[in-house]
């Protein structure tokens, strides 16, 4: 079976004007390059620290605006050059969750209008009572009363919201989601409900998922597959036990040593990384990583690495897996 999303060669450079003629001066490589695939019923998980470009790929995949270089194909289907107008049936079928509940509700809107728009939007229901039966099953499905449908988005708790968020985008009958920081938000035991919630629903829908996240400590609880994000590139691509038992990429290692791990004495050493992230303006040469990484050589600072196998179904970009297995410190099954 073909992949529901396929993003292939994505690039999103946003231009900085300026100067005296106030042409462009220089650019932000967001998004530089970076390809994935997500299957029904399969979460992927978009990971890295802010300002990596991964929230700009899931506006890229929205279509909140135009892409620099590459594509975007639902279902078989490219989508990201077709017109707006040719768009709208296919628009349906990718919804979003945003991180923050309560500047994503119209606070003008009760919970029986928030859903019944994209029902009515998407001509999902024959008539009114179809509508209603809509809206009742789907506060079902999120574990809200059937009767709080009439009330105001600023009457629930941001818990309670982020379940009114994920009913919209459920109304639309999707079949991916993707969920941008939706739980980032949220404090401590309601996010994990809420993970409980979205992990339930998409077995029930056998929804794909594109889970957008800075905290792997929560992907881990969400994803079968992570792909780690650096300065606009994918620098890791596997499924979730590979990546958190044995991760092939420097960073990935760095981030993974500051997971709490539930078992004690098990604990990873934490990676201290130099320095900050390099300004996505100006990335540095070869390898985006060399300015914080422990393991950096001559190659590094000159020849970008590319994705590449290392292990069946497991991808990173790092010139130490050019390397013989005893002088690649990345080799082996790290904290497994
Ligand atoms: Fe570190 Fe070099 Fe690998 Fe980049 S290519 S992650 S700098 S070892
Ligand atoms: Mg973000």
């Amino acid at each position: 079976s073909r992949p529901v999303l396929e993003v292939m060669d994505l690039k999103k450079h946003f231009p900085i004007h300026g100067g005296f003629f106030g042409g462009v001066t220089a650019k932000v490589y967001a998004v530089d390059g970076i390809s994935f695939s997500i299957d029904k019923g399969e979460t992927l998980s978009l990971v890295g620290e802010s300002g990596c470009g991964k929230s700009t790929v899931g506006k890229a995949i929205l279509r909140l605006f135009g892409l620099t270089d590459g594509q975007v194909v639902l279902d078989g289907t490219r989508i990201d050059d077709m017109p707006a107008g040719t768009l709208r049936p296919l628009r349906r079928r990718i919804q979003v969750v945003f991180q923050d509940p309560y500047s994503s509700l119209n606070p003008r809107m009760r919970v029986r209008d928030i859903l019944a728009e994209p029902i009515r939007n998407f001509g999902l229901a024959k008539n009114k009572a179809e509508l209603e039966e809509r809206v009742a099953l789907l506060m079902d499905k999120v574990r809200l009363p059937r009767d709080a449908v009439g009330r105001w988005p600023h009457e629930f708790s941001g818990g309670q919201r982020q379940r009114i968020g994920i009913a919209r985008a459920l109304a639309a009958e999707p079949d991916i989601i993707i969920c941008d920081e939706a739980v980032s938000a949220l404090d401590v035991s309601v996010k994990a409900q809420i993970v409980n919630l979205l992990q339930d629903l998409q077995k029930e829908l056998g929804l794909a998922m594109l889970f957008i996240s800075h905290d792997l400590a929560i992907v881990e609880h969400m994803t079968h597959r992570v792909a780690v994000m650096y300065l606009g590139k994918i620098v890791e691509v596997a499924t979730k036990r590979d990546l958190f038992s044995a991760p092939k990429h420097p960073y990935t290692e760095a981030l993974l040593s500051a997971v709490p791990v539930p078992m004690p004495g098990a604990a990873r050493e934490r990676i201290i990384l130099k320095g900050d992230v390099p300004s996505p303006i100006n990335p540095p040469k070869g390898c985006r990583f060399h300015t914080r990484c422990g393991y950096a050589f001559d190659r590094c600072r000159v020849d970008e690495p590319v994705l590449k196998i290392t292990d069946a179904g497991h991808w990173a970009a790092c010139h130490l897996h050019d390397r013989p297995a005893a002088e690649n410190p990345m080799a082996g099954a790290k904290g497994a």
